[in-house]
């Protein structure tokens, strides 16, 4: 009989090519589980596996060894939901996008807040279908808002800035998180967070 079990959230290295688990860390997975548990595969890149409370801290250090992340599921930023990174790790940024996902992934927010990032305006991982999304476009960075892919009021999301350099991608993206959590009414989505406070005063705000 299993205990107490909570959800904790795997996914792969931001890498080039993609969302790839190794054939050892997929044993590493299926070890440390057993034969019973639940593991899901989300639509947004992380695998949900339920685990024991008790051996929690346990599980996660050892997917971590293995070289996957391990996040907090439900009410929290996702990780990173990045592209390919197909035209090479320089040209798509892919530096930046493992920064960036060190410093999003798993905060505490009103609502999951989904974050994208496209190596290039091809956009092939849709960053306009997510709440909050960043696009390089050559040699600068535009950051979207307001994608909403779900339920039937779905919408694209707008540009809120353009022309950024690689070292103000995270502290932008920071502080529009921090801005949500500050001033989000209950469990009032994104999209309709931004639509209330609008996109200019987001935009003052990351000026400022
Ligand atoms: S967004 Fe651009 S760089 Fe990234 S996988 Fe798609 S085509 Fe390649």
């Amino acid at each position: 009989m299993m205990g107490e079990t909570m959800k904790i959230a795997v996914s792969p290295p931001i890498q080039v090519g993609g969302s790839l688990f190794t054939p050892e860390q997929l044993a590493t997975i299926g070890a440390a589980l057993g034969t019973d548990a639940k593991i899901e595969m989300t639509p947004f890149k992380q695998l949900y596996l339920e685990v024991p409370l008790e051996q929690q801290m346990l599980i996660t250090e050892e997917l971590r060894r293995s070289g996957m992340e391990v996040h907090p599921a439900g009410f929290v930023t996702k990780s990173l939901i990045a592209c390919n990174f197909c035209k090479g790790a320089e040209e798509a940024g892919l530096e930046v996008a493992r920064r960036l996902n060190q410093s999003i992934a798993g905060i505490e927010t009103p609502m999951p807040l989904k974050i994208g990032y496209a190596g290039c305006a091809l956009g092939t991982s849709e960053p306009l279908l997510k709440d909050i999304s960043v696009v390089k476009m050559r040699n600068t960075y535009e950051i979207f808002v307001g994608g909403e892919p779900k339920g039937l009021k779905t919408s694209i999301a707008q540009s809120l800035v353009s022309g950024l350099t690689e070292d103000q991608i995270v502290s932008v993206v920071t502080t529009l998180i921090q801005f949500y959590k500050d001033n989000a009414k209950g469990k009032e989505k994104f999209k309709k967070f931004i639509d209330r406070v609008t996109l200019e005063q987001l935009q003052q705000l990351i000026a400022g």
